[in-house]
């Protein structure tokens, strides 16, 4: 019997892009379409099966990385996408919205920078006048620049982290309870490093460190609303991020993820049906106040 085209392929685990990548490094935010090799958002092996049909995502960050991956695979499950990034990224930022479109659903692009502690509730409210509902929040956007020492650490970049990646979520959640409805789901990106710590991350770590207890909290609160709240951790994955983190070399981006038991980054088409899990009540309706770990091999305890 001849083999079908997939089952011939090698696994998915073994074909993504080996490093070494090429030398690079860009200033934040960095660009997706500056990055090479370019990440793999698209996802070509997963199977949508509706999962989604009819609802609405918000998603910060949406316009790379691993949020585009989401908006992409939730745009291809049937939903429709509103994504948030900073002015700088429109680029990426349209590209998503175009790659949405051509699956015939729509993305709602909401530029504006986070750390602004009024946005949140304008993105929520910019959402539900656009599409007149909301049922996906995932918080996702976050800022991350590594330091030498604890004491290179200014306060400028200590409120910068914590703005970005936890007050913004708070604020996100805040102004979204109010419109969500029982069988919503909130999904909060985290990382490897709110695990397992991460030497010269001091502030970033300990953002992801504190989503993880702020998602563990909330679930217990929003299980009585019929709400769940899990977050992903993510291992390496091969965005902008951290090619675009001042304190990393571009020596050091070209080895990203070298260190992991696969030996490469993971791409962000391998942490995006995570999300769409999640997001899916047929798939996740028993699970929240979670932290999955996307790890490339990386174990945790517990
Ligand atoms: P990315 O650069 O593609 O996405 C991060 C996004 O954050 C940017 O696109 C930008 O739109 C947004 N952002 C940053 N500062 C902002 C601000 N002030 N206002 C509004 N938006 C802002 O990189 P990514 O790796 O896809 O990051 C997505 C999430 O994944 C982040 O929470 C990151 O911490 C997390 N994560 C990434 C990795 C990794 O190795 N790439 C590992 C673990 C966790
Ligand atoms: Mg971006």
């Amino acid at each position: 019997m001849k083999k079908s085209s997939l089952s011939s392929k090698k696994p998915q685990m073994q074909s993504e892009p080996k490093l070494p990548f090429a030398v690079q490094h860009q200033r934040a935010p960095g660009l997706e379409s500056k990055l090479n090799p370019k990440p793999r958002y698209a996802a070509p092996r997963y199977r949508a099966a509706n999962k989604l049909e009819g609802k609405i995502a918000l998603i910060t960050g949406g316009d790379s990385g691993i949020g585009r991956s989401v908006a992409v695979l939730y745009a291809r499950e049937g939903a429709d996408i509103a994504i948030n990034f900073l002015p700088q990224e429109k680029s990426d930022a349209r590209e998503t919205q175009r790659v949405i479109e051509a699956l015939g659903r729509r993305c709602v692009l909401l530029p504006g920078d986070l750390t602004n502690p009024k946005l949140p509730a304008k993105l929520i409210s910019a959402t539900m006048k656009e599409f007149g509902q909301l049922d996906i929040l995932v918080s996702n956007a976050a800022h991350q620049a590594h330091k030498e020492s604890v004491a290179e650490l200014t306060e400028k970049e200590l409120y910068q982290t914590y703005e970005t990646n936890v007050f913004a979520c708070i604020r996100l959640v805040q102004a979204a309870l109010p419109h969500l409805q029982p069988g919503a789901a909130i999904i909060v990106t985290s990382s490897e490093t709110g695990l397992l710590g991460s030497k010269g991350l001091q502030d970033y770590a300990s953002t992801k460190g504190a989503l993880n207890a702020l998602v563990k909290t909330l679930s217990m609160e929003l299980v009585e609303k019929g709400i769940r709240i899990n977050a992903v951790a993510p291992g390496p994955i091969w965005t902008p991020l951290n090619p675009s983190d001042r304190g990393r070399t571009a020596k050091e981006v070209s080895r990203f993820g070298a260190d992991t038991p696969m030996k490469r980054p993971g791409q962000p088409e391998e942490v995006a049906p995570a999300y769409v899990f999640l997001a899916s009540d047929a798939d996740s309706s028993y699970i929240t106040g979670i932290v999955l770990p996307v790890m490339g091999g990386t174990t945790v305890g517990g």
